[in-house]
């Protein structure tokens, strides 16, 4: 502990659906208490929640309504904020190194900077797998970070607004939106946008007729929609996709992306000027060199059910950046915000016992279910035996009881940050404040 204040330094990297719970958490029980210092490092200075991205991107939420300033939540929580990105670690000396911070014209305002700690915890999430395709990355638009939603958001307004003012007339797949990838992100995403294009004409893009000049697509490798979900909600939600029009393809592998379309292996050609990669995550490149800790094929860090490092105790990882396994199966904990929820609980527990010098508990991972939100038209899903009660197996869910569960997921995680009261009052304000505004963000 080679810092003034001679306390215990733990550091967290991240301040996303997992990290900042943890920071929060920490930061009464120990920070408060100045048992421990603690410390989060994100690289933006504000937070949003990930699973909410793809309505940012739509325009059914408007990210600077519901984003969360690391540094207010850092002083309301008694830890440290530090704006930078980790790229490198020196375990033997226990430092972290951020990189420079550049402003948008790429002049570094904040120079190189080095932490040393005693505890890292590292949850930075992970990105979307684009598995090197060709056009890919450079004609698919991503949904990884709210400036990605933003710009994408900013795409589909000229795009819209383009097809409007235009003469002549559309040109083929000047509309029309591919979405590759059929898992909750892409399934979500089809349906805002579906919403979306309604928004955009009843708010004033007159000279668009959703029915002929929209067409959305999604285009899903495995032979079915939501490949890690139960068969009866795939169906439910093919059906749900089909009532609003929004192409399936299943079973089709795309080996090329243009500006024009997308293709698939086995030869077709979908004509989309608008086009999303949905399809995979893995861990941030700069993983697989972090000083020689382990990682997977997908560069997330090896961790043991503790949540520590294989390879170093003093190290930390959780959330889509870890491969933690699940004991008695092959698999590991899926990527998923309830499992980085769970992981931030038990790691506030883990933080205190490593002080304490007790032995640390092993995670396990619990499946409350899954729901799929297909705007305000219809959720699907199933609730595990858990959160149904006594009930074994999963039950199927829909409607009213599935929306409100769905939304109970962001309300948790505002729980977490926030605590009862403050998400009482933020509830009321969002209640009143949707009232005065357009159902999209319209700029
Ligand atoms: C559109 C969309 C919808 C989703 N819907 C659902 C859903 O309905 N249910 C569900 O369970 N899951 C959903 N997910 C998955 C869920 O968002 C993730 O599993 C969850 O956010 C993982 O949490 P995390 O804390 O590991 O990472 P994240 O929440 O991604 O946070 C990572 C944080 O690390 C920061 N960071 C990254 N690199 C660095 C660095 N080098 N240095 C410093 N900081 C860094 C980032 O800025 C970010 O704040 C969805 C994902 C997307 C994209």
């Amino acid at each position: 502990m080679n810092t003034d204040s001679g306390l215990h330094q733990f550091f967290i990297i991240g301040g996303g659906a997992g990290g900042l719970e943890l920071a929060t958490k920490l930061g009464h029980k120990l920070g408060k208490k100045k048992k421990a210092e603690i410390t989060l490092v994100d690289c933006n200075r504000t937070h949003i929640w990930k699973p909410l991205l793809h309505e940012v991107a739509a325009g059914s939420l408007n990210s600077y309504e519901d984003e969360l300033s690391y540094m207010a939540q850092a002083h309301w929580n008694h830890f440290n904020f530090r704006l930078g990105r980790l790229d490198r670690i020196n375990r033997e000396k226990r430092e972290i190194s951020l990189a420079p911070t550049l402003d948008e014209d790429g002049n570094e305002y904040i120079p190189r900077r080095n932490f040393h700690y005693d505890t890292l915890v590292i949850a930075v999430g992970s990105v979307t797998n684009h598995f090197n395709i060709p056009g890919v990355e450079e004609h698919c638009q991503f949904l990884d970070t709210r400036e990605e939603a933003d710009r994408f958001h900013q795409l589909l307004l000229r795009k819209y607004t383009a097809a409007h003012t235009q003469v002549e007339p559309l040109r083929k797949g000047q509309l029309h939106i591919a979405i590759a990838g059929a898992g909750a992100t892409g399934v979500e995403l089809s349906a805002e946008l579906y919403e979306a294009s309604r928004q955009l004409v009843t708010f004033g893009l007159t000279n668009i007729h959703p029915e002929r000049d929209v067409k959305i697509t999604i285009i899903e490798a495995a032979d079915k929609i939501l490949p890690a979900l139960p068969d009866r909600i795939s169906q439910k939600t093919v059906a749900a996709l089909n009532k609003l029009n929004i192409d399936v393809m299943t079973g089709k592998r795309i080996n090329k992306a243009t500006a024009e379309g997308l293709y698939t292996e086995s030869g077709e050609f979908i004509p989309s000027e608008i086009k999303v990669w949905a399809a995979g995550i893995k861990a941030p490149d700069f993983l697989k060199d972090l000083d020689g800790l382990e990682t997977n094929h997908i560069n997330q860090l090896i961790v043991k059910t503790t949540l520590e490092t294989t390879l170093d105790e003093n190290i930390f990882a959780f959330g889509d950046c870890a491969a933690c396994p699940m004991p008695g199966t092959d698999n590991i904990v899926p990527p998923r915000a309830q499992a980085a929820h769970q992981q931030a609980s038990l790691l506030v527990k883990s933080m205190r016992k490593r002080l304490a010098g007790k032995p640390l508990t092993e995670y396990r991972y619990v499946d409350y279910g899954s729901l799929v939100n297909m705007s305000r038209y219809s959720t699907v899903g199933s609730l595990m035996g858990n959160l149904a009660g006594k009930i074994s197996g999963n039950v199927m869910v829909e409607g009213v009881i599935a929306r409100l569960v769905y939304i109970s997921l962001y309300k948790m995680h505002q729980l977490a940050l926030h605590g009862p009261l403050r998400v009482f009052l933020l509830t009321i304000a969002d209640i009143i404040t949707h009232k005065a505004r357009p159902r999209m963000k319209l700029h």
